[in-house]
């Protein structure tokens, strides 16, 4: 048989670590794994010189909005972002206008996504208790969990966030019940919303308006005790979840205990709670506003200890673009800006500096933000994993290769509002991406000719 392709003189990242293998693709699928002079002829022959080729990632937490607020991001830009950074699937949550409460809202998402994404992709449904009746609905199309919001939709945004929250307990009970019926996880936003609505009174009445006092309206309480309540809720209710982008050591202690315990719950963390404190707030004022904020450096500091003991499960990149203009509206009023900032193109450099500063093996990383994800979503071993009959999703990283950030090279359509890194040297250069044995990225260019490329991943049943 004759490969489409092979992949020769490369160090191979397989789950049993790396080894020094060849690797062969046809039609999109890996057919063989290989020490390079056993592999199959091939039509094409990449030589890596060297370079590591690790399994393509999965982020499990973006935010790509289409098919509104175009201006912010569309599968398009969002997913070319995507292939910049090594990530071959990514997990799009229902932020969107309206957000995927109904089978018809989310066929139409995934349509926008299968004209325009390069790389593959699944999708959140969205579970507010003001829809009830469609989650189980929502539960037999093509979606991979569920997301909730603990709190009331954010000022100004209520459209975005209308079937998508469970803003007090007795919402929180009857919403839990209706997605444990339906089997699937649901990934929640866990923060108090009593605590922060009053927190921001307080703060606005004393004038305390500044980037700074974001950190303060939302204090580490309001995470814990909001986690604290999930396990409870998800324990009596039979609730399989998973806790978005936790940015406490309390919270993933507690969502550590609970997976001892024997719960099902899923631990995430992103990239800016591991390599940004809330001093950030104070340089970058809205352009470091994120939900839950940036914590203080003592916090980060004790959270990366649960990326390492294993208790963390995932990292996403909680990509989350918005226009400038929106972004800037919080100089006047920290509040009034929306949360969030993009980093799906950094997320595995951003991994692989941690790689090489020794926090992490790179394993470890490639568990985290491609391997793990893929398992909880039921995805692997199609998607990441490099093993014979797995899709044909790489990356290859220079993991020697510096490089400076720079965001007006970012294909994010946000790209201006990616503040955060900018100019920071970072090693592990992404210089390639397929996605199921197509080039979507070479030398850091993501041509626009693939557009559309991209496909819907079906979890297995
Ligand atoms: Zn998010």
């Amino acid at each position: 048989m004759i490969a489409d392709l092979v992949f020769k003189n490369v160090q191979l990242h397989t789950e049993g670590g790396m080894i020094q293998s060849g690797v062969a693709v046809k039609d999109g699928k890996i057919i063989a794994i290989a020490a390079d002079d056993y592999l199959p002829s091939a039509k094409e022959v990449i030589d890596g010189c060297g370079q590591h080729l690790l399994p393509g990632g999965v982020d499990p937490h973006v935010h790509f909005r289409d098919p509104s607020k175009n201006e912010r991001e569309t599968f398009m830009t969002g997913s070319m972002a995507a292939a910049a950074g090594g990530v071959t699937t990514v997990c799009e949550h229902p932020i969107s206008l309206p957000p995927p409460y109904s089978p018809e809202l989310l066929r139409r998402r995934i349509e926008i996504a299968d004209r325009q994404s390069l790389v593959d992709f699944v999708f959140f449904g969205a579970a507010g208790a003001d829809k009830l009746d469609e989650i189980p609905k929502v539960a037999k199309e093509e979606i991979v969990a569920f997301k909730t919001f603990f709190h009331e939709p954010p000022e100004g945004r209520d459209l975005e966030f209308a079937g998508l929250t469970m803003a007090n307990d007795a919402q929180i009970y009857d919403g839990f019940q209706a997605v444990a019926k339906t089997g699937k996880i649901l990934a929640i936003h866990a923060e108090n919303n009593d605590i922060i609505a009053n927190q921001i009174k307080k703060l606005r009445a004393a004038g305390a308006v500044s980037g700074m006092h974001h950190a303060d309206s939302r204090p580490p309480i309001s995470e814990i005790e909001a986690v604290a309540k999930v396990l409870c809720l998800a324990k009596a209710t039979g609730t399989r979840v998973q806790l978005c982008h936790i940015s406490t050591n309390e919270a993933a202690e507690l969502v550590k205990q609970a997976k001892n315990s024997g719960q099902e719950a899923y631990l995430e963390t992103c990239p800016h709670y591991l390599f940004l404190n809330e001093t950030a707030l104070e340089k970058f004022g809205p352009f470091a506003k994120c939900n839950p904020p940036l914590r203080k450096q003592e916090i980060v500091d004790a959270l990366w200890e649960y990326v390492q003991d294993g208790s963390v499960d995932m990292i996403g990149s909680d990509h989350g673009p918005f226009l400038t203009a929106e972004k800037e509206t919080g100089y006047k009023d920290i509040f009034v800006a929306p949360a969030g900032f993009p980093g799906i193109d950094l997320r595995l450099p951003l991994m692989l500096t941690a790689v090489k500063q020794g926090k992490l093996t790179i394993e470890r990383v490639l568990e985290l933000i491609s391997a793990n994800p893929a398992k909880i979503y039921g995805l692997y071993p199609q998607k990441g994993a490099i093993q014979v009959g797995a899709d044909a999703d790489f990356v290859m990283v220079d993991l020697d290769r510096e490089f400076v950030v720079d965001r007006t090279k970012g294909y994010s359509r946000s790209a201006d509002t990616a503040r955060v890194y900018d100019g920071w040297t970072l090693s592990g250069l992404p210089t390639m991406t397929m996605v199921r044995g197509k080039i979507v990225m070479k030398d850091g260019v993501v041509s626009a000719e693939n557009e559309g490329w991209g496909q819907l991943v079906s979890a297995i049943k």
